[in-house]
């Protein structure tokens, strides 16, 4: 194994399901659902399997997928992209994120971060041989809900000469924070100021709660030409193992990631394309249960956990709930959550493995919500009786 990838071992999500499958734990570690997507889409894929659509789709994607992609960006973001050349179908959200980094940054050039990061980011920018300056997001006081936040003097300090973009992640996996209007326009300042340009992962687009919308970065003002957009079906049509995803931006910065992608994949998922064209299109209606539908397993989770002796973090969005471990006597989340799924029967993330610099996580434990309501009371009950 090349030495820039020797840090990296089993990710943190394959090992809790591990674990999970051993003990025969309840898993609330990995994020996906346990339910499907809309019956359209998966029929609208079983359709086309059968009808023959099963070679090579065009490299940059199936131009109907493409044309659905920007026509909903047009339609809720007000975003207007050329499906031709500034959409870009990639095999999921991680493939995209990928080949960004690595079509944009140079060995050397620095990539501004948020921390607790999603696992994948730290692992490209190292393949690119780039340098990760992570800045942490904290959590407010736990009486008002606890939302993490940046402090934006520690991301103006994050930026130097050598820094060329800025990942953002919102709706934000693992804390669930939603950056406001005000937030993204401190990063859209520091953008435009030393010339950046953004990575938006934004694959939790649709699963925010109480009213709270995404707001894409690419909206601001200067950014839409800095910005590349990146979103996925997985998340929001749960079907995560399709793993088909988008990256939207002005067209040189598509190219960079054409020129990448062209040979990690070539391309993604020829007839599923075709269908979750139909589901982006039409399956408004069943996105809209879907976040009501989590957001009320989110409430249920949460005071489960909280009766159960847990302190619990409010997530605006994403589907999990960040929980701090020490009103329960435990102080370290990587022990506590290896043992878990022997001593309750249930698994989940330890947040710490997503943290680069800080110890800032050690005692904060991620539990998924996306699960149906008897999965979770019985994840509750075994932690109950487990703490009590
Ligand atoms: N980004 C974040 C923040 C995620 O949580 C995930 C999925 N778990 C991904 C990216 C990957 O998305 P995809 O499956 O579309 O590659
Ligand atoms: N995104 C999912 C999570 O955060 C897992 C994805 C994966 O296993 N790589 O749990």
């Amino acid at each position: 194994l090349v030495a820039r990838m020797r840090p990296f071992g089993e990710t943190i999500f394959a090992e809790m399901s591990r674990l999970a499958v051993e003990h025969d734990a309840v898993n609330l570690g990995q994020g996906f659902p346990d339910t499907d997507g809309p019956r359209s889409l998966l029929d609208g894929a079983a359709r086309r399997i059968r009808d023959g659509v099963n070679q090579y789709p065009p490299g940059p994607g199936r131009p109907e997928l493409r044309a659905a992609v920007a026509e909903d960006r047009r339609l809720r973001y007000g975003l207007e992209y050329d499906p031709g050349s500034e959409v870009y179908i990639t095999v999921g959200a991680t493939a995209g994120i990928a080949a960004a980094v690595l079509g944009l940054i140079e060995p050397g050039d620095e990539v501004v971060l948020f921390e607790p990061m999603y696992d994948s980011y730290a692992a490209v920018i190292a393949l690119a041989g780039g340098v990760r300056r992570p800045v942490p997001l904290r959590p407010g006081p736990a009486a008002d809900g606890g939302r993490f936040a940046f402090d934006p003097d520690e991301l103006r300090a994050a930026i130097g000469p050598r820094t060329r973009m800025i990942l953002v992640n919102s709706p934000h996996n693992p804390t669930g924070t939603v950056f406001t209007a005000e937030e993204l326009e401190v990063i859209a300042g520091l953008c435009r100021d030393h010339d950046l340009i953004a990575v938006t992962d934004e694959v939790y687009e649709h699963l925010t709660f109480d009213g709270v919308a995404h707001i894409p970065l690419a909206t601001l003002p200067g950014m839409r030409e800095r910005t590349l957009g990146v979103s996925s079906v997985g998340k929001t049509f749960s079907v995560t193992a399709w793993k088909t995803g988008w990256v939207m931006g002005p067209a040189p910065l598509v190219r960079a990631v054409q020129t990448v992608n062209q040979f990690l994949t070539f391309t993604a998922n020829g007839a599923l394309q075709l269908a979750i064209a139909d589901a982006v299109r039409d399956e408004h209606a069943w996105i809209r249960a879907q976040r009501d539908s989590l957001a009320a397993r989110r409430d249920r989770l949460s005071q489960g956990l909280r009766a159960a002796g847990f302190e619990v973090l409010r997530p605006q969005g994403t589907y999990f709930v960040m929980t701090d471990i020490r009103p329960l006597g435990f102080t370290d989340g990587i022990d506590f959550a290896r043992a878990l799924p022997r001593t309750a029967g249930v698994a989940a993330v330890p947040a710490q493995v997503l943290y680069d610099t800080t110890a800032e996580g050690r005692h904060l434990v991620r539990f998924a919500f996306c699960k149906r309501d008897e999965v979770l009371d019985t994840a509750i009950d075994r932690l109950t009786r487990a703490f009590s």
